[in-house]
């Protein structure tokens, strides 16, 4: 098992229906711990920036749409095997396929409004993380 981070955006959906707290206690009760957070809302050029990855798919658009619609939160998790555990509490990306017991199983609204977003890869978090938050904001918060 090893310590890792990753990163983590509650949604517009999630922010606009006032479950931040709701979120992010599933996330503590999983043993991950919260390292930096907080609430801002994206520009068109961040959102396609961020899911560029994305940028030749069908629904990139309505995606970017979405992002932008409303503020998020967004967040450095930090715990053992980070990345993967925390893809498996958010469950699968479409809400009506994740397994019981999963944020977006109990939380997500559709395959677009599902809530959550976590990196998929350390690689990845890194870069997300990098994009979001200044070294400054990033305290060890075990201490
Ligand atoms: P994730 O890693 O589980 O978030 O899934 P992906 O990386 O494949 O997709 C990124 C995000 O794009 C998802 O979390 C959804 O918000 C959105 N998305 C994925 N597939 C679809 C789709 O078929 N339609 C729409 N509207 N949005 C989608």
């Amino acid at each position: 098992m090893i310590m890792e981070r990753t990163f983590s955006i509650i949604k517009p959906d999630g922010v606009k229906r006032n479950i931040i707290g709701k979120i992010l206690a599933k996330i503590e009760e999983s043993g991950l711990r919260v390292v930096a957070t907080k609430t801002m809302h994206m520009s068109r050029r961040e959102a396609e920036q961020f899911y560029a990855v994305h940028s030749a798919r069908p629904f990139f658009g309505e995606l970017c749409e979405y992002m932008t619609s409303g503020p998020v939160v967004v967040s450095v998790l930090e715990g053992k095997n980070a990345v993967a555990s925390y893809r498996e509490l958010m469950g699968a990306t479409d809400p009506s396929k994740a397994s019981k017991g999963t944020i977006r199983a109990e939380f997500g609204l559709s395959i677009g409004e599902n809530t959550m977003h976590g990196s998929d890869t350390l690689e990845n978090a890194a870069i997300e993380v990098a994009y979001f938050f200044s070294g400054t904001e990033l305290v060890n918060s075990a201490k």
